[in-house]
C-alpha cells in the first residue's frame, strides 16, 4: 500500500521559521554582547555570572557569523545570494584554524585576535576556544555551508554531531561546576554550550520540512509526540547531571542518597511523559471511534434503522465488484409496501411511519448477518444477499411474504409485493435494480402480495407463492 506523503501543519511551519528567525538574533545578539566585553575589557560581559568560564571571543565572533549566515539564509534561499554561505565559511574557518592550531602547536594568530595575552604564564590564549567548541564551529560552518536538500543526510549527521557537543558541555558542566575534575567538556562554558545547541536547533528549524525536523512539523500524532517531547528529552538528563552534582556536592548528599533521589526525578519525568503521550493516544482513539460511529450513523435510515440509500449503493458496488473479480454471485430483492398511499390516507402518516418501523424490524429479523437490508425511498426497500441464488433469494422472499403476513399488525393487515434479480455478471447497478423494479411491477400487476423472480436477462420467469 502506498504511504501518503508527509503533510505539514502550515502554522506550525511557520512556527519553525519564526523560532529560527528568533534563534538567530538571540546567538548574534548574546554574542555581541561578550565580544563587548572582550573589546572594553569588561570581563563580566563574557561570562554568566562572575568567576564562571567566559565565552571567548572567536567562539562569539564564530556565533556572530553564524547567526546572521542564519538569518540571511531565510531571507536569501540559496542560489539569490552566497553571501550568507560565505558567512559560514568563515565559521568552519574559525574552527578549522583553531584545531590546526591545537594539532600542530603553531600560533597562527587566530585567537588573539581580540583579548589579551595569555594569562598566568598558561600558555593559552583567552580568545582560544576548547577542542569540542572548534569542532562545534567546523560542524556549525558546514551546516550553514551545505545545500539542504541535496546534502540533507551529511547535515543531519552534522547536526547530531553538534547536538552531542553542546548536550555534553551542559551535562558536563554541573560535573565541573562542582570542581569534580577537569574534563574535556567541562571546559565549555555553559553560554557557549547552550548558543551551539540554539545555533543547531536554529538551524534545522530553518528547513522544517525536511530530514529530522519534518516528523515534528508533520500534522499527525507523530509530529504532535515530537514537538512537545523531543527536546524536554533531549535536555533533561544533561539537567539530570547537574541536579546530581548539585545534591552531591552542593548539599553535602552521599553519593547513595543522590542516586536514591535522581532515579525518583527521572523515573517520575519519564512516567509523566508517557502519561502524557498516552493520554494524547487516549484521546485521539476516542476520537477515531467516535467518528466511526458517526460515520455508522451516517449510512442508516433514522425511522427505520436499516441502511440508507448511501450504504446501500456502497454495499452493491462491492457486491458487483466482487461478482466481477472473484466470481462471487449475489441476489437483490426490491420490496414494495401494498397500497401504502391508502393505509396513510386512512390511519395518518403517522401511522405509517409505525409500518415502516415494523418493516423494517421484519426485514433485520429474516435476514442472515452477512444480508443488508435498505430503505430505498418512501416505503420501498432493497434486501442484497450474497452468495445467495435466485432459488435461495426466492425463499428469503417466501420468508418475507409470511413475516408480513403473519404478523399482527395494529390497524390491518400490511403485505407486500417483492421483485427478484440475481445479479448477470454484466450487470452494473442500475441494469440489475431495474431488473428487479420489473419483477416488482410484475408482482403488483399480478395481485400484489406475491414475489416475481426475474431470470437473467432478457427472460423474466414469474411464481406465483
Ligand atoms: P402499491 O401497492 O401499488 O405500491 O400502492 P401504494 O399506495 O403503496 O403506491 P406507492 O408505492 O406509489 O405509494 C407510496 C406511498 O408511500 C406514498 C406515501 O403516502 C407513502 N410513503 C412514502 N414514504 C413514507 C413515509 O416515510 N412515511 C409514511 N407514513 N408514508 C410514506
Ligand atoms: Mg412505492
Ligand atoms: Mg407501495
Amino acid at each position: 500500500m502506498a504511504i501518503v506523503p508527509f503533510h505539514h501543519d502550515l502554522g506550525v511551519v511557520q512556527g519553525f521559521l519564526r523560532f529560527s528567525r528568533a534563534v538567530a538574533l538571540l546567538v548574534c545578539a548574546v554574542a555581541l554582547v561578550v565580544l563587548a566585553g572582550w573589546w572594553w575589557d569588561r570581563p563580566l560581559l563574557t561570562t554568566v555570572w562572575p568567576g564562571q568560564a567566559a565565552m571567548t571571543a572567536n567562539a562569539a565572533i564564530g556565533f556572530v557569523l553564524s547567526g546572521s549566515s542564519l538569518l540571511l539564509s531565510q531571507h536569501y534561499p540559496p542560489g539569490r545570494s552566497n553571501f550568507g554561505r560565505g558567512l559560514s565559511l568563515a565559521v568552519l574557518a574559525i574552527g578549522a584554524v583553531t584545531l590546526a592550531e591545537y594539532l600542530w602547536v603553531t600560533d597562527l594568530g587566530i585567537d588573539h585576535l581580540i583579548g589579551g595575552p595569555p594569562a598566568n604564564g598558561s600558555g593559552r590564549w583567552p580568545g582560544r576556544m576548547g577542542e569540542p567548541v572548534a569542532v562545534g564551529f567546523v560542524l556549525l560552518g558546514g551546516l550553514g555551508l551545505l545545500p539542504a536538500r541535496r546534502w540533507l543526510y551529511l547535515r543531519e549527521g552534522l547536526a547530531v554531531g553538534l547536538l552531542a557537543i553542546a548536550m555534553s558541555g551542559l551535562a558536563s558542566y554541573g560535573i565541573a561546576l562542582a570542581g569534580k575534575s577537569e574534563l574535556l567538556f567541562g571546559r565549555m562554558p555553559i553560554h557557549t554550550a547552550l548558543l551551539l545547541l540554539l545555533a543547531t536547533l536554529g538551524w534545522l528549524s530553518a528547513t522544517p520540512t525536511l530530514g529530522l525536523t519534518r516528523v515534528a512539523t508533520a500534522d499527525t500524532l507523530g509530529g504532535a509526540l515530537a514537538r512537545r517531547l523531543l527536546l524536554p528529552a533531549l535536555l533533561l538528563p544533561a539537567l539530570f547531571a547537574f541536579a546530581f552534582q548539585l545534591l552531591q556536592s552542593w548539599l553535602g548528599l552521599p553519593d547513595t542518597l543522590a542516586f536514591v533521589f535522581m532515579a525518583l526525578f527521572s523515573g517520575g519525568v519519564a512516567a509523566g511523559m508517557v502519561w502524557w503521550a498516552a493520554n494524547l493516544f487516549d484521546k485521539l482513539e476516542r476520537q477515531r471511534r467516535e467518528s466511526i460511529a458517526l460515520r455508522n450513523d451516517a449510512g442508516t435510515d433514522i425511522l427505520t434503522g436499516l441502511a440508507n440509500r448511501r450504504a446501500l449503493d456502497e454495499a452493491l458496488a462491492g457486491l458487483l465488484r466482487s461478482q466481477r473479480e472473484h466470481d462471487r454471485m449475489f441476489s437483490l430483492l426490491m420490496l414494495d409496501l401494498d397500497r401504502f398511499k391508502t393505509f396513510n390516507d386512512e390511519f395518518g402518516h403517522l401511522a405509517g411511519d409505525q409500518v415502516l418501523r415494523i418493516t423494517g424490524q421484519l426485514l433485520r429479523a429474516a435476514l442472515r448477518p452477512s444480508d443488508l437490508a435498505a430503505r430505498y425511498g418512501g416505503e420501498e426497500f432493497v434486501l442484497l444477499l450474497p452468495e445467495t441464488d435466485v432459488a435461495g433469494a426466492s425463499e428469503v422472499a417466501t420468508r418475507v411474504l409470511d413475516a408480513f403476513r403473519d404478523f399482527a399488525w395494529p390497524y390491518r393487515a400490511v403485505t407486500v409485493s417483492i421483485g427478484v434479480a440475481q445479479a448477470a455478471f454484466s450487470d452494473g447497478s442500475e441494469d440489475l435494480i431495474r431488473r428487479a423494479d420489473a419483477a416488482l411491477y410484475d408482482a403488483k400487476h399480478a395481485g400484489r402480495d406475491q414475489t416475481v423472480t426475474a431470470v437473467a436477462p432478457p427472460t423474466v420467469a414469474r411464481s406465483k407463492i
